[in-house]
């Protein structure tokens, strides 16, 4: 695929040069067991090692607090399951929100056929919780808040630092989902008062099948995967040596890029974001003007269906997505989208561009210049276009 213009950077990214040139030797000349004592051995073990400082050092945590996983997935299922079966006698109530990852979300779901309870807070029009129904849902059985750092459907930027603050005060657990944030803003898990923390690698140019959770010194939480010793005793499985260098690597780049990426990404993303707005009527903007990720635009076109309009771009060869990679092929529209109030409908229309650092101006460009057509020839075939018109005729 030589002419595809990339917009899916929430759903994956590709693995980075300098990134898979640090993994290649891992796969076939320092293969050994970073559990075995020999030398050979301790290789693998140092190059881990170094990773786990260099994800430290992008989160202001301390080494010894981040523990690799095989993916976001495995460190949301493993912060949440894993502090409500430590914490059981303690108490059995959770705060997450309604906009959460399927990966949070249908945990807790779990969770509440197993015993315990949870509150789904609400969002408001632009995807933020109020910090008030945050207050107002604390119970004394409450043992965690999980809440997701930025969104991956609408990019809005949750506010971590008073969330934080609340939960430190009440002497609860917070943990939250970073899959998106990381490499996009600035995180200090000090500073925020995060108790755990979720990334994943190809999220952020390292490969699939990669992740790590920060778990602050001190928290009471049980173990998900139970098998040998590794990762301290408390994350079993022979270490992924090569995914773990090249997560480490992504961050350490992504942490140095992050001021110039923000910046990039910012005029790109409003470039974008105001070319459609201004250049189609009948369009709007989902999710939090400005306390958004930097490369999320998520824009909602009335009259029409996302997956129409999928099926357009891509024979402009341009990969978006309308709704998350999980939910589509399913027709239920975005879980997020109906949260913050938008109409099905509408919800139904919207589509998703996410961009990265090697996006170009071109493409975005390129971008602004076919949606006014695919949305012109989508909505000339459109009944509910044409019923909009026939009223405003009328009236
Ligand atoms: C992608 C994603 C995940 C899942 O990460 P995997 O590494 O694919 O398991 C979790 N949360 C958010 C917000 C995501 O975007």
């Amino acid at each position: 695929m030589e002419n595809k213009i990339y917009f899916d950077n929430a759903a994956t990214t590709p693995v980075r040069k300098e990134v898979f040139d640090v993994m290649l030797p891992y796969f076939m000349e320092y293969y050994g067991n970073a559990s075995s004592i020999y030398e050979f051995a301790k290789l693998s073990k140092k190059a881990i090692d170094k990773a786990r400082e260099q994800v430290a050092s992008a989160i202001k945590s301390k080494p010894n607090e981040v523990y690799f996983t095989a993916g976001g997935c495995e460190a949301d299922n493993w912060a949440i399951k894993g502090v409500a079966f430590a914490l059981k006698n303690k108490g059995n109530h959770i705060i997450t929100s309604c906009i959460e990852h399927h990966a949070v979300l249908n945990t807790c779901k779990f969770l509440e056929r197993n015993g315990f309870e949870v509150t789904y807070l609400p969002v408001d029009e632009y995807g933020k919780i109020r910090i008030e129904d945050l207050k107002n849902a604390i119970k004394d059985t409450t043992i965690l808040i999980s809440i997701m750092f930025a969104n991956n459907e609408i990019g809005t930027i949750q506010p971590i630092r008073e969330i934080g603050e609340i939960a430190r005060e009440r002497k609860i657990y917070f943990h939250t989902d970073a899959v998106q944030a990381i490499g996009h803003v600035d995180i200090n898990v000090e500073e925020m008062n995060i108790d755990m923390l979720s990334l994943s690698g190809h999220k952020l140019n390292a490969p699939k099948g990669v992740g790590a959770l920060y778990i602050r010194k001190g928290i009471k939480i049980d173990n998900l995967i139970h098998g040998g010793g590794q990762e301290r005793g408390r994350r079993a499985g022979t270490e992924n040596t090569p995914g773990i260098v090249g997560l480490g690597k992504a961050i350490e780049l992504a942490q140095a890029e992050l001021p110039e990426t923000v910046k990039r990404l910012t005029y790109l993303r409003d470039k974008l974001i105001n070319g459609i707005l201004e250049n189609i009527p009948h369009t709007k903007l989902n999710g939090h003007p400005t306390d958004r990720l930097p490369g999320n635009a998520n824009i909602s076109f009335e009259f029409i269906e996302g997956e129409s309009i999928l099926l357009m771009l891509d024979m402009y060869g341009i990969c978006a997505s309308s709704g998350s990679a999980c939910t589509s092929g399913s027709l239920d529209p975005s879980h997020v989208l109906l949260a913050t109030g938008i109409p099905v409908e509408l919800a139904h229309g919207s589509i998703r561009f996410t961009i990265s650092h090697t996006t170009k101006e071109e493409e975005v460009d390129y971008l602004i210049e076919k949606m006014p057509i695919i949305v012109n020839r989508l909505r000339e075939m459109s009944p509910l276009y044409e019923d909009y018109l026939k009223e405003h005729k009328e009236n």
